[in-house]
C-alpha cells in the first residue's frame, strides 16, 4: 500500500481521494475548505493542517486544483493572486512522483514538470475526464503526458480513481489532449441543448426527444450521459438544479486554453469559438458557479416583465 499525499478535495478530488483511501492505500489530505477535509476524512482519509504535512513521508503526492495559477502557486511557490505559494516540490524527496490531475495550461504543466525532474522528483500531468459522476464511480478517464516509465508506475494508483489509462505522449501532452476533448464537449453540450430546445418549443416531452436522439445519429456524451434538460435524467446537475458538477467557470477556462493552443498552431476553430462566447455569456449572466449543462438556460424564453 502507497502512502499518499492529496491536495484539492472539489467537486473531483473529494471523490478521487476518497476511492485512493476505499482501495485501502494511506491518504494524507489538504483543502483550503475546511468542509471538504471533513468529508475526506469521513471517506477514510488523514487529515493534514497545511499542504507540506500533506506531503510528508508521501511516496506518491497529487494534486487537484482549479487553474495553472493554483499548481505552479502550490508545486513552484509563486503567488496564486490571492494568497502566497509553497514550493513544496523543494519539500519532496528524489524519486518522488507528483501527479497533478487538474485541467491546467500546456506551458504551467511544462514548467512544474521541468522543475520536478530538475530536483530528481518524477512528474506526470495526468488531466481527467469522466466527471462528478465517474470521480464518485472511479470510472473516470486518465489522459497523460510524461515519461512512459513514470506512466507505468503511477498507472494502479490511478486505476483506482479510473477505468480508461492513456498515455498521450511527453510532458504536457495529457493537457493538449484534455483540451481538445473538452471542446468537443462544449460544442456537444451547447449543441445538445439547442436541440432539446428546439424541439421542447415545437410540443415534443424532452425526454422523449432524449431517447430518440439518443438511439439516432444524434447520440453524445452530453445526451445519454449528461443530460442537461431538468427532469430527463436523475443524478446528473440538471436534477438539482444544477448544483455539483462542473462549473461554468471552468469551462470557460478549458475553452480558454483550447483557443490559446488554437492560436499557437494557427489552427482554425470556428466551433470552439462560438462554445467560448456561449459559455462566456451565460458565465456573465451570474452561471459561472453552476454546472456548465446549465447552459440550456440561454436557450429557455423568459416571461418578459411589462
Ligand atoms: P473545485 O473548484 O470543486 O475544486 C478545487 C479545490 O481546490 C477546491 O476545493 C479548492 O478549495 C482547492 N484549492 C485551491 N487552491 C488550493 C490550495 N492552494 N491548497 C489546497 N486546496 C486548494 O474544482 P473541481 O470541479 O474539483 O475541478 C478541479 C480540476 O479538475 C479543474 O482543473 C477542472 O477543470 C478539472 N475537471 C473538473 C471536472 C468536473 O466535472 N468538475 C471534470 C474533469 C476535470
Amino acid at each position: 500500500m502507497t502512502r499518499i499525499g492529496f491536495i484539492g478535495l472539489g467537486n473531483m478530488g473529494g471523490p478521487m481521494a476518497a476511492n485512493l483511501a476505499k482501495a485501502g492505500h494511506t491518504v494524507q489530505v489538504f483543502d483550503l475548505v475546511a468542509q471538504s477535509v471533513e468529508s475526506a476524512i469521513a471517506a477514510g482519509c488523514i487529515a493534514a493542517g497545511d499542504a507540506r504535512e500533506a506531503v510528508t513521508g508521501c511516496e506518491v503526492v497529487i494534486s487537484m486544483l482549479p487553474a495553472g495559477e493554483h499548481v505552479r502557486a502550490l508545486w513552484l511557490g509563486e503567488s496564486d493572486g490571492e494568497r502566497g505559494g509553497q514550493d513544496l516540490l523543494a519539500a519532496l524527496p528524489a524519486g518522488t512522483l507528483v501527479i497533478d490531475c487538474s485541467t491546467i495550461d500546456v506551458d504551467s504543466a511544462r514548467q512544474v514538470g521541468e522543475a520536478a525532474r530538475a530536483r530528481g522528483l518524477r512528474f506526470i500531468d495526468a488531466p481527467v475526464s469522466g466527471g462528478v459522476a465517474g470521480a464518485a464511480a472511479g470510472t473516470l478517464t486518465f489522459i497523460v503526458g510524461g515519461d512512459a516509465a513514470d506512466f507505468a508506475a503511477a498507472k494502479p494508483l490511478l486505476a483506482c480513481m479510473g477505468q480508461n489509462l492513456f498515455h498521450a505522449g511527453a510532458l504536457g501532452a495529457g493537457q493538449i489532449a484534455k483540451m481538445c476533448n473538452n471542446m468537443l464537449l462544449a460544442i456537444h453540450m451547447a449543441g445538445t441543448a439547442e436541440a432539446l430546445a428546439l424541439g421542447v418549443k415545437e410540443g415534443l416531452d424532452p425526454a422523449v426527444l432524449s431517447t430518440i436522439m439518443g438511439k439516432s445519429s444524434g447520440n453524445n456524451w452530453s445526451l445519454e450521459r449528461y443530460n442537461p434538460w431538468p427532469g430527463v435524467m436523475e443524478n446528473v446537475p440538471a436534477a438539482r438544479n444544477y448544483q455539483g458538477g462542473f462549473m461554468t467557470r471552468l469551462m470557460v477556462k478549458d475553452l480558454g486554453l483550447a483557443m490559446a493552443l488554437a492560436e499557437h498552431g494557427h489552427s482554425a476553430v470556428p466551433m470552439g469559438a462560438l462554445a467560448r462566447n456561449l459559455f462566456n455569456l451565460h458565465a456573465a449572466q451570474g452561471q459561472g458557479s453552476r454546472d456548465f449543462s446549465s447552459i440550456v438556460e440561454l436557450y429557455l424564453d423568459k416571461q418578459d416583465p411589462a
